[in-house]
């Protein structure tokens, strides 16, 4: 039955999908969101957001998500807290399986699926990492001011640990740069700046054998690293208050092979009206963007996605 078929199905909780879910409600399109088992997306694991536009004092991440969360609700998304399973894009209406293999149809989808960031897998590095303690992060944007004056480290040698360090340099005591070799895989430009800075030092050739840290407190917290090197395997240890794990991230897009097309680090291909390979299929925030990765960044994509996503219902005489 045609009524069975939904607008658009926005699949991730994020601030790209939650603002695409109010863009869509407010269109009165009806969107409904598979907001996963954990709704909300990173900043639910973030403590303070500074930067978000609109927050003079800043905001606690779960608090604006919730609020999103809210906001979407109020202009009329449906939101179910389970996850999306299996898509099925080569026929039209598409078929999304969610939650143990309950089957809906859609004449659009939003992937708004976030990404994680990749860790170094260290026990103690989540005995550190919020909610449980403080002082691991992956996101010097996001909490670097917290650690104002102190010294840091950052772990990696892509453009994401230069750029991580080189914000840090601005306002830590020192920033030391781990590397578990002496080339890099960062921009010879990105390379140059942090190595132009007397904030930076370098421990090349290093990996972080273990996160050291106060655990008698209540909310256990880093003092040091212990670094091991990769030649011979001496250790040592440095001082530092907080960690910066800029490894990499992962693209939360793995239900998607097959079904729209992907770069090679499985991030979603999509253009500037935020379209993928499929017509009808939208990507928006971390899912697709590898380069910039803020909440606002993934808020305006999220809106675009769902301005597309009307015009398109509009186009083909669906809404
Ligand atoms: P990346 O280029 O994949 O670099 C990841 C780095 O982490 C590599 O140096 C890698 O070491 C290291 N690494 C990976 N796993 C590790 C582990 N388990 N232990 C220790 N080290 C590990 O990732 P990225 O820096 O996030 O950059 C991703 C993409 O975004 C790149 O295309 C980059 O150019 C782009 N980006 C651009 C900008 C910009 O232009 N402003 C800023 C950020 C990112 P190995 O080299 O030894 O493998």
């Amino acid at each position: 039955m045609a009524s069975d078929i939904l607008n658009t199905v926005i699949i991730g909780s994020g601030p790209a999908g939650l603002t695409a879910a109010i863009y869509a409600a407010r269109a009165n399109l009806k969107p409904l969101i598979l907001a996963g088992s954990t709704p909300g997306g990173q900043l639910t694991k973030t403590s303070e957001v500074e930067n978000y536009p609109g927050f003079a004092k800043g905001i606690n991440g779960p608090d604006l998500m919730f609020a999103m969360m809210d906001q979407a609700k109020f202009c009329g998304a449906e939101m179910v807290y389970e996850n999306a399973e299996f898509i099925d894009t080569k026929t039209k209406p598409f078929t999304l399986t969610y939650g143990g293999g309950k089957k809906i149809q859609a004449h659009t989808i939003i992937f708004a699926t976030g990404a994680a960031p990749r860790w170094l897998g260290l026990p103690s590095e989540a005995q550190f990492s919020p909610p449980r303690g403080s002082g691991v992060t992956s996101c010097a944007v996001c909490d670097g001011s917290f650690y104002r004056k102190m010294p840091v480290v950052v772990v990696g040698g892509g453009d994401s640990a230069m750029e991580e360090a080189n914000y840090l340099a601005k306002m830590c005591s020192s920033v030391t740069l781990i590397h578990r070799r002496e080339d890099f895989r960062a921009s010879k430009i990105m390379i140059e700046r942090a190595k132009a800075s007397p904030v930076i030092k370098w421990e090349l050739n290093q990996v972080v054998d273990e996160i050291l840290g106060d655990t008698t407190k209540k909310v256990p917290s880093v003092t040091g690293v212990r670094l091991k090197s990769v030649n011979g395997g001496s250790t040592k240890e440095l001082q530092v208050a907080g960690v910066f794990v800029a490894i990499g991230h992962i693209p939360t897009t793995s239900v998607l092979k097959g079904q729209v097309d992907l770069d090679e680090d499985g991030y979603i291909k999509s253009n500037d009206r935020q379209e993928t390979s499929v017509e009808g299929v939208y990507a928006a925030g971390d899912c697709h963007d590898r380069r910039y990765r803020q909440a606002i960044t993934a808020a305006g994509m999220g809106c675009k996605a769902a301005l597309e996503v009307e015009r398109y219902l509009t186009t083909h005489g669906i809404h």
